[in-house]
């Protein structure tokens, strides 16, 4: 049963609201099944195919195994994991946050985005997103009831930027806040420090809100991660998310969190405590040994994925796709048109036939379909032998 009639309603009625009915099944979710359905390399969704350090999968068994945090944790995290990521701001970008008031643990950096809109957004406000953008957003912002007001990247010299007037001209009276990636998946744009700073000097003008989504704040290859929040003004109007899912490579453990002024923390915290109201105990445990981990640590993250961005890259071009080497993240993303080809989604759905790798159409990350139309995203989050296996088969794709 797909529909259900209510009385006085013409016909029959869809189950699915009007807010989520666009929406349709994830992206990520569709092309893995591709890739096992056809035995492809699944260059789709982003998540590592080797797990994380040892030491921290065996502080997850030792937390479990000791009995921490198999009941319900605090609400706002465990007071460990709490300190941790206090010490872990300030440590990597000299911002201080009190552990106790200024930091929230959320069921990975998805949770954390759609309390941070669930308890922000008024029906009807406007929400400035940067296209393309990662796909959760607009699933929160429509269930939030707010307006979503993409302001696009462009490709330039074979990099993403945006255009500031652009973005300065897209704020209205009616917009509440800015959501921000950097860096930013798919493009693996980082955003410079006079974007940045250009972004924050808008948001004091025009007094905005800002959330910022810094999952990848460890995979900056070039040029430098600097969170929005350290930039004059931002201190107090900025909700900065991150998890620990791309910094450690356990995507599945879903531990995300939050920093940000003792007054957003709790705004945030209306709507979180309602959505899964705590997650992942043990798991808490671990990353707050993670995120103690020495900087030979992030420093190595960081090296062996320049390497694989630089392999899948490389062999990408000689494949005859155009390649916009992204500054960070984990995801490369690729022009066809050389290729002969312009329709991202038609050459993904084709592409396990015709070679046996799984890719993503950048179309389903923006509102002006036509403007990503030709862009597929491939994501180097994988073992070397893998990309390599990869890069072989698509060299057969080559005109
Ligand atoms: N934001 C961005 C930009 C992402 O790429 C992802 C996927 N890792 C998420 C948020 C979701 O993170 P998590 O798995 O911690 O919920
Ligand atoms: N963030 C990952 C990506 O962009 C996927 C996460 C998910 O499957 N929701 O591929």
């Amino acid at each position: 049963m797909t529909t259900h009639r209510t009385a006085g309603e013409e016909g029959p009625r869809p189950l699915l609201n009007r807010r989520l009915a666009e929406f349709g099944t994830t992206i990520f979710a569709e092309m893995s099944a591709l890739a096992l359905r056809t035995g492809s390399i699944n260059l789709g969704q982003g998540f590592p195919d080797t797990d994380g350090p040892e030491e921290i999968r065996e502080a997850a068994v030792r937390a479990l195994r000791d009995g921490r945090g198999n009941q319900y944790p605090p609400g706002p995290g465990v007071p460990e994991l709490r300190t941790a990521i206090a010490e872990h701001q300030r440590r990597f970008h000299g911002l201080a946050y009190d552990p106790d008031t200024e930091v929230l643990v959320t069921a990975g950096a998805t949770e954390a985005i759609a309390a941070a809109l669930l308890a922000l957004v008024e029906p009807g406000d406007e929400v400035i997103a940067l296209e393309p953008y990662y796909d959760s957003y607009a699933a929160s912002i429509a269930m939030a009831g707010g307006v979503r007001v993409p302001v696009t990247l462009r490709p330039h010299e074979l990099a993403f930027r945006l255009d500031l007037d652009e973005l300065r001209a897209a704020v209205t009276d009616r917009t509440r806040l800015l959501l921000i990636n950097t860096p930013h998946n798919p493009t693996g744009t980082v955003l410079t420090r006079a974007e940045l700073a250009a972004i924050a000097e808008l948001a004091v003008e025009r007094d905005l809100l800002v959330v910022t989504d810094e999952v990848y704040e460890h995979l900056a290859f070039d040029g430098e991660h600097v969170p929005l929040a350290s930039f004059p003004g931002m201190r107090g109007r900025t909700v900065t998310i991150s998890s620990a899912g791309k910094t450690f490579s356990f995507t599945g453990w879903k531990v995300g969190w939050v920093t940000a002024s003792p007054e957003l923390i709790s705004t945030v915290r209306s709507a979180k405590q309602f959505l899964t109201y705590v997650s992942a105990g043990p798991f808490q445990y671990a990353v707050a040994e993670a995120l103690r981990l020495p900087d030979a640590y992030f420093d190595g993250l960081r090296d062996d994925l320049r390497a694989k961005r630089d392999l899948l890259s490389d062999g990408l071009s000689a494949a005859g796709f155009a390649v916009h080497r992204p500054a960070g993240t984990y995801f490369v993303t690729t022009d066809i048109r050389p290729l002969g080809e312009e329709d991202g989604f038609a050459f993904c759905r084709a592409l396990p036939e015709r070679c046996g790798v799984v890719a993503i159409p950048n179309a389903v990350f923006y509102d002006h379909r036509d403007e990503g139309a030709p862009f597929v995203r491939f994501a180097f989050c994988k073992r070397v032998d893998v990309l390599e296996e990869a890069v072989a088969r698509l060299k057969s794709l080559a005109p």
